[in-house]
């Protein structure tokens, strides 16, 4: 069975999958680590449970998660070596990883040098393979890292117009995130499409809490919004996007704000909730807007028109555009705002139907009307999914071919063959 881990700053998300990944046995989440309120929710089938405990720290959360897999009643393992091979987020790999990788411990090392760059994920992403490596002994785990993607971004594209000295000595660049999304989400759309993916140029339009367009040429990443940090490109839920950067210099010359305060506002005090003052969720501020106020209003058009100029940047970028996607919360759920966003790129060959966008979500990921030339879908994200696949890939073969003699209550013990 193969187990996929993303640990967030303050959350666990978990899943297991039958080594075919024809199924998902269980998954779970543990939320509000180190905080009050903590929780675990855990899913097996129709079975499982949601208590209240503390759970201090990452660490812990392993322990619970692996508890809930060989619960007495709703387990589904009896003991660790059920699991075949273990897939892990990692937000940052640096510039280092171009895919996904065994863990070892020059991997280790990396992601330790990253820390820097992702100062609230990545040691979290490390706590969690730590644990894993000591509750499943002898069980390969595999990192997936969320800016491998976007490792095939061109110089032009990912170095900033700063001195070159703090691109080649100290890293600053972009980096890129949502990788392992946009990576799903481009081969699931060529799939769709029955159109090969190197012969494709397209925008995927991951529209979430984050929010990350990307410029996907013959399925590599060759631009995308999100930069350095996670606040750049779109506006988000809180996170501001791009804004002319001497305002930070005035926010803390002449406004007397600290750095902390200014880091604050543009990761947190930002983007549909800056503006509207209501809140960070597509659907208030738009039922909101519709209601008639002014600057939930304001939010929702600069969100829209953001995106719209990115997607006519990236089609020029490729000097084309096949197909545009949609995915994630707000890309997969919010018909209003695909139509708004697509509204105005008929010069680009976008047309949708809309009686099909009203219903995208019911099976129907083509959206585009019958005189467009460009495709636009709505295709769901499954980033755990790709996450899995990849832990299947980079598994030895030994370890899938090999009955181990344990019993995973019910389920295959090595891949069928
Ligand atoms: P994600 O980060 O992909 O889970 O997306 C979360 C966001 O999706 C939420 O904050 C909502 O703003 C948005 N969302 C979910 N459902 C809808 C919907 N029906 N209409 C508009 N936005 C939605």
């Amino acid at each position: 069975m193969i187990l996929t881990i993303n640990c967030g700053s303050s959350s666990l998300k978990y899943q297991l999958y039958t080594t075919d990944l024809s199924e998902v046995v269980a998954k779970g989440l543990i939320a509000r680590i180190g905080e009050d309120g903590s929780y675990s929710d855990h899913k097996a089938g129709g079975r499982g449970e949601k208590v209240e405990l503390p759970v201090p720290d990452h660490k812990t959360a392993l322990e619970l998660m692996l508890a809930s897999l060989m619960h007495a009643d709703y387990g589904v393992i009896d003991c660790p070596a059920a699991i075949t091979a273990i897939g892990h987020r990692a937000v940052h790999g640096g510039d280092v990883f171009v895919d996904s990788v065994v863990v070892d411990d020059a991997v280790m090392a990396q992601l330790r040098a990253c820390v820097g760059f992702a100062p609230l994920h990545n040691p979290c992403n490390i706590a969690g393979i730590e644990a894993a490596m000591r509750l499943f002994p002898g069980v390969p785990n595999i990192v997936v890292f969320d800016t491998a993607f976007h490792q095939t971004v061109p110089p032009e594209a990912h170095v900033y117009a700063l001195p070159y000295a703090l691109y080649a000595k100290s890293g600053i660049r972009k980096y890129g995130f949502h990788g392992t999304s946009c990576r799903y989400v481009s081969q699931a759309t060529a799939d769709l499409l029955n159109w090969p993916i190197e012969d494709m140029k397209m925008v995927i339009c991951h529209l979430g809490n984050g929010v990350t367009l990307t410029a996907v040429d013959g399925g590599r990443s060759v631009d995308t919004s999100i930069g350095f940090g996670t606040f750049g490109g779109v506006p988000m839920g809180t996170r501001s996007g791009d804004f002319d950067p001497s305002i930070i210099f005035h926010l803390v010359n002449q406004l007397g704000m600290s750095l902390k305060d200014v880091e604050t506002l543009c990761y947190h005090k930002s983007g549909l909730l800056g503006v509207s003052g209501v809140s960070n969720d597509m659907r208030e501020v738009t039922t909101r807007a519709a209601d008639g106020d002014e600057r939930c209003r304001l939010a929702v058009e600069i969100f829209v028109y953001q995106i719209k100029k990115t997607i006519g940047a990236y089609a020029a970028a490729m000097n084309g555009l096949d197909a545009l996607v949609f995915t994630a919360g707000i890309g997969e759920n919010s018909a209003e705002i695909r139509t708004r966003i697509c509204s105005g790129l008929g010069f680009l060959g976008v047309r949708i139907d809309e009686a099909t966008n009203e219903v995208a979500r019911d099976g129907y990921p083509n959206i585009s009307a019958a005189d467009a030339s460009v495709a636009t879908l709505v295709v769901p994200t499954d980033e755990e999914r790709m996450i899995a696949m990849d832990t299947l890939r980079l598994t030895p073969d030994h370890l899938l071919t090999t009955p181990r003699g344990v019993s995973a209550r019910g389920y295959e013990q090595a891949r069928p063959l």
